[in-house]
């Protein structure tokens, strides 16, 4: 099991080993990626949305209807351009914790940046694509 938390770790989640071996790693160029990371570049896994638990959810509630549901310790801002996206920060210390779209192709997947893994060694083996 992998574990992850935002900055402040009020948020935790969790990956399933099987899943993270199918994930893939993606390190993107991307303007959009430079602006929500604040860096050159931004390394996701991409996993399916069922593999990815926020262990740290108290009340859920839905407020994007299709997808995830979120609680009271994050918050959700619309990916500009994918009016189906949304990114899901912590409400606490702003910390993206994943993104999801339902762009064709990325349906089902969520986007977790890898900095927010407690043990970033442990995707090391995977292969990395590069995306611009
Ligand atoms: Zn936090
Ligand atoms: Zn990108």
């Amino acid at each position: 099991m992998l574990t992850g938390s935002c900055l402040c770790a009020v948020n935790k989640y969790t990956v399933t080993n099987e899943d993270v071996a199918a994930a893939r790693k993606i390190t993107c160029h991307c303007a959009r990626c430079r602006k929500i990371s604040g860096g050159y570049t931004t390394t996701n896994l991409i996993l399916p949305k069922t593999s990815f638990k926020l262990t740290s959810a108290s009340t859920w509630r839905s407020v994007v209807p299709g997808l995830s549901n979120n609680c009271t310790s994050t918050f959700n801002a619309v990916l500009p351009g994918d009016k189906h996206g949304h990114i899901c920060f912590c409400r606490h210390c702003g910390s993206v914790i994943y993104r999801e779209s339902e762009m064709q192709g990325f349906s089902g997947l969520v986007f977790v940046p890898v900095g927010t893994l407690d043990d970033i060694d442990s995707v090391s083996n995977l292969r990395e694509e590069e995306w611009y």
